[in-house]
């Protein structure tokens, strides 16, 4: 056995084996010390290796997916090796001889399909990424619900891509150079398509996603676009759009691997959409993080944007919900269109009530789907996929009952409604599946009582004759009472003798003796029962055998025949899940906007960011909650001649929670919602960027410092005109004279160069001088009262600049003992005596645009608007002292020919 086991090991190195052995999985060596751990489950031995104890862990079989499960939560991956042949079979070959094992399945965060091992409301995405030559391509499928897609990425936003999508598990080739020179975070640069995006997949893992490693040669084009040709059966991929060498390397590796690792079972994909990366807004990871748009930074779901606005009320929906809330659109047709459906669910309340009133009753048809594809769905599957079809019907019905209603839906809920209707007029899949499955269906096809009486003539006989013979076991155990006079005489089963006739020990005299002892066979002495048979039970007991196995396999057949048919019309029920998803999130975002009073936005190309009574949905709903003070409304205005606000104010005063609820504002319009505000007017913000509060990387080893500033960086390097930028406190993790340099030069930076509207939070007002020199700088302050030395925040932004930075009042307000408050005062007024305040700095100070012109013509490569010249490029990078001769040439030669 241990043989076979080393054997099997071999298939599947880098996995965890759990190889079953009767009732249980069992781990071995390194997998067991591992999984034992993990698990928390006790760590045994099991004979000796090469002269060492061998250490076994194991797992019962009927509760193996919630070790699965953790399992992966751990990011290991489990090969499960099943038994593939009858023990019984195994003992013909020989007394000795080890039933056969195969690896059934390799199971890996990136390829589940169990309820169990997955969150309803969550996809889990397998992702590859590829590159070729100079074009990198990340294509990415939920096995689960069976959505594939690909898209090109940059090596500067990879991170922020794999940071929208972030997927469960991430494959890339194990070639060496990928591994090298990890360019740190993504605003280093970025501008060398060759370079690896090590920073990318640190990033990624950081947040969760198992990188797996594959052989370069899983990554080749041509063989990806064969795999794409193969598995959709068509001639040339050309019918996928313009898919590039990259694009069909991404997908090959991708569909390679699901293919090894459901063993040859490929789930059902839809074919490949190829996604305009220019088409969502590009949102780092860092921002996704402070913004808490998912998750809170404590890592929770509770207290994030998502959790605030998700009311939808399927699984389906609640996917598709997450998903928008990722990907922000940029195209303002696209939003409107999402913003038309929320609009009529809005105006027409009875309707939406209804809809979500249905949606309910529909179960995740895209999961149940996709467990039926790869030959792991069960009858409960196949009803779930009965009750979908039956709510889309009654959902179209309410949705536009009569044909000309179409015409007066908003195009996305026209759009759904003819999703919903895609099985056709004559829907027989429906009628099929309402005929033949029980109300009810038990989790596993194995058992049969599923299919539905009346269905199939021939299973109904056999049915019948199962139970018949049922009752027939019951007369003859009457009659045997009365032959024997033994009341308690008893006919049983069980899995050894099948049926029997059993009787205490007391009785069993009477039977073991003439004249009963000619019909009662002796087959069993126990301490208090003795058991026998007779030839009229052994017959019934195979009457009863042969009918209820052939039920069973009639219902095994007819399982298979419902599951490929169910399979048969998997495109058109791929677009019934999605319009259903569509229908939820649509309603869903209509309930949001109604209970809590939001806006439909004003979303267009211009360079607008207008928002009258802005509010911050998650802090909002907590004051509400806890029904303390009044969320204060506030406005904010980046008009193109006062683009970057300056505010300043106390701690505690409400800075950062203004920052964040203008960001969530347009994140909220651009995925098609309403806002939190009294009216909102938004030209599309094509980047988002954020770097506000400290939070210490220290995972990576990087002060609080150290990751402010690469957050900051990556600003500077990337914003453009069409961004929105918001920073808070920047330069506060060094000394003050540092950290005032380091803002005030960020502030010039990014009203000359990067011209992106912005909102720059500090607390160092000496920068509201900065007004006096740059034109589109607007100066806002956080509303404070101070009465009778107590502070009181009015948490309303104000014009001009806070006049003092209240410090040492916070301070009080946190606590900080009288005596040492009475000191800091003492110091404060030394200090500002003797300081030459900021006025003397700004007038001592050279100009910062002279001084950036200048930088710009010498370092052209730091920022994307600079547009350098090829030869100045070539020259940057060139280092003379390194060059021999005959390099320096050449060199010559390439700088003739970029002239
Ligand atoms: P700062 O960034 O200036 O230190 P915060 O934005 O963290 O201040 O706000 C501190 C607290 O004040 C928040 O936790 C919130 O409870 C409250 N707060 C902030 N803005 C408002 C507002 N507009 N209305 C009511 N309470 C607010």
């Amino acid at each position: 056995m241990m043989a076979q086991y080393l054997e099997i090991k071999a298939q599947a190195p880098d996995c965890l084996l759990f190889y079953r052995m009767g009732d249980f999985y069992e781990l071995f060596f390194e997998d067991a010390v591992k999984a034992a751990e993990a698990l928390d489950i006790t760590l045994t031995k099991r004979g000796q290796h090469l002269g060492q104890d061998i250490p076994m862990a194991g797992v019962p079989v009927h509760s193996a997916d919630s070790y699965l499960a953790r399992l992966i939560q751990h990011r290991f991956k489990v090969a499960v090796c099943e038994q593939t042949e009858d023990p019984a079979e195994a003992k013909k070959r020989g007394s000795k001889a080890v039933v056969r094992r195969e690896i059934v399945r390799l199971v890996t965060p990136g390829t589940l399909t169990e309820d169990a091992l997955l969150d309803a409301r969550a996809n889990n995405y397998l992702a590859a990424l590829a590159r070729v030559r100079d074009a990198w391509s990340l294509a990415w499928a939920d096995m689960s619900t069976g959505e594939l897609s690909v898209q090109p990425v940059e090596p500067a936003t990879l991170a922020a891509t794999l940071a929208q999508l972030a997927p469960g598990e991430l494959l890339v080739p194990d070639d060496s150079g990928w591994t090298q020179g990890a360019g740190g975070a993504s605003g280093a640069g970025g501008d060398d398509a060759g370079a690896p995006p090590a920073g990318g997949l640190e990033a990624a893992e950081a947040a969760g996603t198992a990188i797996t490693r594959e052989p370069a040669a899983r990554f080749a084009s041509d063989a990806g676009e064969r795999r794409l040709t193969r598995l959709f059966d068509v001639a040339t991929t050309a019918g996928f759009g313009d898919l590039s060498r990259a694009d069909l390397a991404a997908l090959g590796a991708l569909l390679g691997y699901l293919e090894d690792t459901q063993k040859g079972r490929l789930p059902r994909l839809t074919a490949p959409r190829r996604c305009d990366p220019a088409g969502t807004m590009l949102i780092d990871a860092a921002t996704r993080r402070n913004l808490e748009l998912d998750r809170t930074l404590a890592g929770e779901r509770r207290g994030s944007l998502l959790a605030e606005i998700d009311k939808t009320v399927t699984g389906a929906g609640a996917r598709a919900m997450a998903r928008r809330l990722a990907a922000p659109l940029t195209d303002a047709e696209a939003i409107n269109r999402r913003l038309d459906a929320v609009e009529f669910f809005v105006d027409d309340a009875d309707r939406r009530a209804d809809l979500r009133g249905l949606l309910r009753q529909a179960p995740d048809l895209e999961r149940a789907l996709a467990r039926l594809s790869v030959g792991r769905g069960g009858p409960r599957d196949l009803a779930a996929v009965r009750d979908a079809l039956a709510a889309a019907r009654a959902i179209r019905a309410r949705l536009a009952p009569a044909d000309h209603d179409l015409d007066r839906l908003p195009s996305d809920l026209s759009a759904a409604q003819q999703g919903l209707a895609a099985l056709g007029p004559d829907d027989s899949l429906s009628t099929l599946l309402d005929s033949a499955l029980v109300a009810e269906p038990p989790v596993l096809a194995r058992d049969g009582g599923f299919v539905a009486p009346g269905y199939d003539a021939a299973l109904d006989d056999h049915r019948r004759l199962r139970d018949e013979s049922r009752r027939l076991i019951a007369g003859l155990e009457a009659d045997y009472r009365q032959e024997t006079g033994i009341q308690s005489l008893k006919i049983k089963h069980n899995n050894v003798l099948g049926f029997h006739v059993d009787v205490t020990a007391r009785h069993a005299e009477a039977l073991l003796a003439p004249p009963l002892n000619a019909r009662f066979i002796h087959r069993q002495t126990l301490a208090n029962n003795v058991r026998f048979t007779t030839t009229d039970l052994a017959d019934l007991a195979r009457k009863i055998a042969e009918a209820g196995d052939r039920a069973l396999a009639m219902e095994q057949e007819i399982f298979q025949r419902l599951s490929d048919a169910v399979l048969d019309a998997g495109l058109a029920l791929t677009a019934i899940a999605e319009a259903l998803a569509a229908l939820d999130v649509a309603t869903a975002l209509a309930d949001l906007a109604q209970t809590r009073r939001w806006v439909r936005p004003i979303v267009d190309d211009s360079l607008a960011f207008g928002i009258e009574g802005g509010r911050h949905p998650v802090v909002e709903a907590a004051l509400i909650a806890q029904g303390a003070a009044r969320f204060v409304a506030n406005d904010c205005d980046l008009r193109r001649d006062r683009r970057l606000w300056l505010v300043t104010g106390p701690n505690m005063a409400g800075k950062s929670t203004f920052l964040r609820q203008n960001a969530l504002i347009a994140v909220l319009a651009q995925m098609g919602g309403f806002v939190p505000a009294d009216a909102a007017h938004i030209g599309v913000v094509d980047r988002l960027f954020s770097r506000v509060g400290a939070s210490d990387d220290l995972a990576h080893g990087r002060s609080t410092f150290m990751v402010e500033m690469v957050e900051t960086a990556a600003i500077l390097n990337q914003a453009g005109e069409r961004a929105l930028v918001i920073l808070d406190e920047i330069g506060r993790g060094t000394a003050t004279y540092d950290g005032l340099s380091i803002a005030w030069a960020t502030v010039e930076h990014l009203h000359d160069l990067n011209r992106a509207r912005a909102l720059f939070a500090t607390h160092y007002h000496e920068l509201t001088v900065l007004k006096e020199r740059l034109d589109a700088l607007a100066l806002r302050a956080m509303g404070v009262k101070e009465y009778d030395g107590e502070l009181i925040f009015l948490h309303e932004v104000v014009q001009g600049a806070a006049d003092r930075s209240y410090g040492i009042q916070v301070a009080k307000l946190a606590g900080l003992p009288p005596p040492v408050i009475e000191r800091a005062r003492q110091v404060l007024a030394q200090l500002e005596a003797s300081s030459t305040g900021p006025t003397a700095l700004v007038n001592d100070l050279p100009l910062f645009q002279a001084m950036a012109a200048a930088q710009a013509a010498s370092e052209p490569a730091t920022h994307p608007a600079a547009g350098a010249h090829p030869v100045l490029d070539t020259l940057a990078e060139t280092d003379p002292d390194s060059l021999t001769p005959r390099a320096a040439l050449d060199l010559l030669y390439e700088l003739k020919r970029l002239a």
